[in-house]
């Protein structure tokens, strides 16, 4: 190995290959059969349970982990996948923490909640090793509904279209079907290419054709698949990402996160992957932790997050900022970048403090300067591409009731529309409830 963590710039193989396999292993370990038992044994089956409630794909919580406790892990996948068919892969990436088990009795009396997800996992994991996709469709409708987008809303939608006897086309710009699960999704949360093998398992359904490569607004036009389908349902997510502002935005080394974890995701060997010395990710969210988790686990030797608000204010949870902490993430709050040094290659970002002067934030005038060979932008990612005919909130794609858009015929779902959460499994959610109102309308 030639390259160390104290190689200057940016350089693939910073660390051995077999350091690079164990730190981008699976995050947590799956419960095996009498672990999750005694993990099931904790719950108190409450009435009303406000996992439930917590959950947006409202998972009977309390049935599913019964079913496992009774030795019936396959029945409890069943429970779980009738209203989230993403459950395995919602098992690995919900924050839980904040969700169903920050709502379980058990973290509220003891500040230990039941293992909701990984018991999930547990039951979700038993029933697709077994190649059993527990769903058939529903007699023919000859109705045929276009999907746009094959990432969670997509692919929760299209799976929900397909049971109820559609006929359903679904489009991908990208080579690979997924979305974010298999491409911004961190690497040790869906090892082992789970994303690519729950689609398959998924598309067991029958009824959905996935056409890759394909792009609306290059190779399809909203007027044509109305033309063409009874309905469409747009689950495009968001493809641009916020600029910067700050001078010198354009050197060399300075990335978006969310195309440095693509690569990431996508890289047959890790050790290709070039990361910086230096790297500093500009952001707060789920997306700025994951790169910069990502980066020291490739071998950087230091690696800074600059949040521009307070940590309380930070979008990431509590969790994931400790999980980066203890991965050696230094976090710097109350801070932004005000300029990237360097001739042409980045050198360093000049900081400066922030304080909050009513709803906005100033600079308080007191800079400081961090070395930086590699610099990753994660502030947040923008629509592009949509369709001009539709009405836009916020940035987003309008909708009202379950994903109708402001044009007729017409659904959105997932990340692309406004008021979502941007999680994988609100993305879910909106998918499935977007497909039961187009199912309504279509037979109505
Ligand atoms: C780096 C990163 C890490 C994340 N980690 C987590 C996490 O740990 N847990 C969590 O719950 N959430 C996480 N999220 C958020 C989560 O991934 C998203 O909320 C979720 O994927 C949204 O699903 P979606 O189907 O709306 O969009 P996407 O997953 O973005 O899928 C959209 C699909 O549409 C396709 N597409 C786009 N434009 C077009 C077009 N014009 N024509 C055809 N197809 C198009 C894209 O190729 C893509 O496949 C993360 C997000 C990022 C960026
Ligand atoms: S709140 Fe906790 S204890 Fe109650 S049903 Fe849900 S998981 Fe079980």
């Amino acid at each position: 190995m030639t390259n160390s963590p104290f190689t200057p710039g940016i350089v693939p193989a910073r660390l051995d290959g077999h350091v690079l396999q164990e730190n981008f292993s699976d995050l947590h370990a799956p419960l095996d059969a009498h672990e999750a038992l005694v993990a099931a044994d904790r719950c108190y089956f409450c009435h009303d349970a406000p996992c439930i409630t917590a959950c947006p794909t409202s998972i009977d919580i309390p049935l599913f982990i019964r079913q496992i406790s009774t030795g019936t892990p396959e029945a409890a996948a069943k429970t779980i996948f009738d209203q989230n068919i993403l459950g395995g892969m919602c098992a690995r990436v919900c924050p839980t923490e904040t969700l169903c088990e920050q709502a379980c009795v058990r973290e509220a009396a003891e500040g230990k909640p039941v293992e909701i997800g990984r018991l999930q996992r547990h039951a979700t994991d038993t029933l697709m090793a077994q190649g059993v996709h527990p769903y058939s469709r529903a007699v023919a409708t000859g109705k045929r509904v276009a999907v746009v987008g094959a990432g969670p809303a997509g692919l929760a939608c299209a799976h929900r279209l397909a049971m109820h006897g559609h006929d359903v086309d679904l489009f991908d710009a990208r080579p690979k079907g997924g979305g974010l699960n298999e491409y911004g999704i961190a690497t040790y949360k869906a090892t082992d290419g789970f994303a690519g093998a729950e689609l398959e398992w998924l598309m067991q359904i029958g009824g959905i054709t996935l056409h890759k490569g394909r792009a609306l607004g290059r190779d399809l036009s909203l007027d044509a698949l109305c033309a063409e389908y009874d309905a469409v349902f747009l689950g495009m997510g968001l493809g641009g990402v916020n600029a910067l502002r700050a001078a010198g935005e354009d050197r060399d080394g300075v990335l978006d996160a969310v195309d440095f974890i693509a690569d990431l995701r996508q890289a047959d060997d890790l050790a290709n992957l070039p990361v910086g010395r230096n790297v500093v990710v500009i952001g707060g969210g789920m997306t700025a932790i994951d790169a910069a988790v990502q980066s020291k686990l490739l071998g950087a030797e230091n690696v800074t997050v600059l949040y521009r608000r307070a940590r309380a204010a930070m979008p990431a949870s509590r969790y994931e900022q400790d999980l980066a902490a203890s991965k050696g993430v230094r976090f710097i709050f109350n801070a932004m970048p005000v300029a990237i040094l360097g001739n042409g290659v980045v050198t360093g970002v000049r900081v400066e403090y922030t304080r909050a002067e009513g709803r906005s934030l100033v600079g308080t005038g007191e800079t400081f300067d961090i070395p930086a060979d590699q610099l990753l932008k994660a502030i947040g990612q923008t629509l592009t591409g949509a369709p001009d005919a539709l009405a836009l909130e916020g940035g987003k794609i309008a909708v009202s009731g379950a994903g109708r858009t402001s044009a007729s015929g017409v659904w959105a779902g997932g990340d692309c529309a406004a008021g979502g959460e941007d999680l994988t499994v609100t993305a879910v959610a909106q998918g499935r409830d977007a497909a039961e109102d187009i199912h309504a309308s279509l037979m109505g």
